[in-house]
């Protein structure tokens, strides 16, 4: 099954203005990794918007998990969609451990199931020494492990991730990169990931969708816009 169908999606911010996404379709098979190319303004976080339903799009359709959460008819609210964000600047709660930040993302979980979600989190991301620690005591590459593990932590659909790599220097994004695939990968997680850099999307990813001008990845492209 596809996790994810998006069908002739268009959107504009305002009522006559410009596309800002145009008849835009692709597909995604469970656990493939998608990279989403392109130049400052071209619609990147957008698309991501609307996938995990903070805008409503103005033409086509959104199906996760076979239910259609966003078409001309319908729209499913972000929270019932089964989608997780990282954004660009992770947002962890600076006044919650580690722990009191994974288990945020659990409140829907059975209490008699969090503790043991956690512990998966924490072993997933390897984390588990750092528990009780707060992120302004972690380095850039731990908080971005934390923060993935809170937006896994609840099993979404499709894990949506907005320029992970943007506040870590270039000899930690190598690392974080080949971690972040395995991780990804063990956890056979449906993920998008937006980016300015081909690498992230070379080392990363299974395909690629690129928007405007930029040259094409080595990943097959769904979608040149
Ligand atoms: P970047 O790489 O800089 O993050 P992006 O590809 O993520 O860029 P978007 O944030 O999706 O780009 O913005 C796409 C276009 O939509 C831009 O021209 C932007 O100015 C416009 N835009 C974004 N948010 C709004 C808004 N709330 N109202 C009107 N226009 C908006
Ligand atoms: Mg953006």
């Amino acid at each position: 099954m596809k996790i994810v169908e998006v069908q002739n999606l268009t959107y504009s911010y305002t009522h006559k203005g410009m596309p800002i996404i145009s008849d835009v379709s692709f597909s995604m098979d469970e656990g493939e990794i998608v990279g989403v190319l392109g130049p400052s303004g071209s619609g990147k976080s957008t698309l991501l918007r609307l996938l995990s339903g903070l805008e409503m799009p103005t033409k086509g359709s959104i199906t996760i998990a076979g239910n259609v959460v966003a078409n001309e008819k319908k729209f499913m609210q972000p929270e019932d969609r089964g989608v997780g964000m990282v954004f660009q600047d992770y947002a962890l709660f600076p006044h919650m451990t580690v722990r009191e930040n994974i288990l945020f993302g659990l409140s829907r979980l059975p209490r008699k199931d969090r503790k043991s979600r956690l512990r998966e989190m924490l072993e997933l991301v390897q984390m588990e020494k750092f528990e009780k620690r707060y992120p302004h005591e972690l380095s850039g590459g731990q908080q971005q492990r934390v923060a993935l593990a809170r937006a896994l932590a609840p099993k979404p659909n499709v894990l949506l991730m907005d320029e992970p790599f943007s506040n870590l220097d270039q000899d930690l994004k190598g690392s974080i990169r080949e971690e972040l695939r395995m991780i990804l990968k063990t956890a056979n997680m449906t993920c998008i990931i937006v980016t300015h850099d081909r690498n992230d999307v070379n080392a990363i990813c299974d395909s690629s969708i690129i928007f405007g001008e930029v040259p094409l990845s080595d990943g097959k492209c769904f979608e040149c816009i």
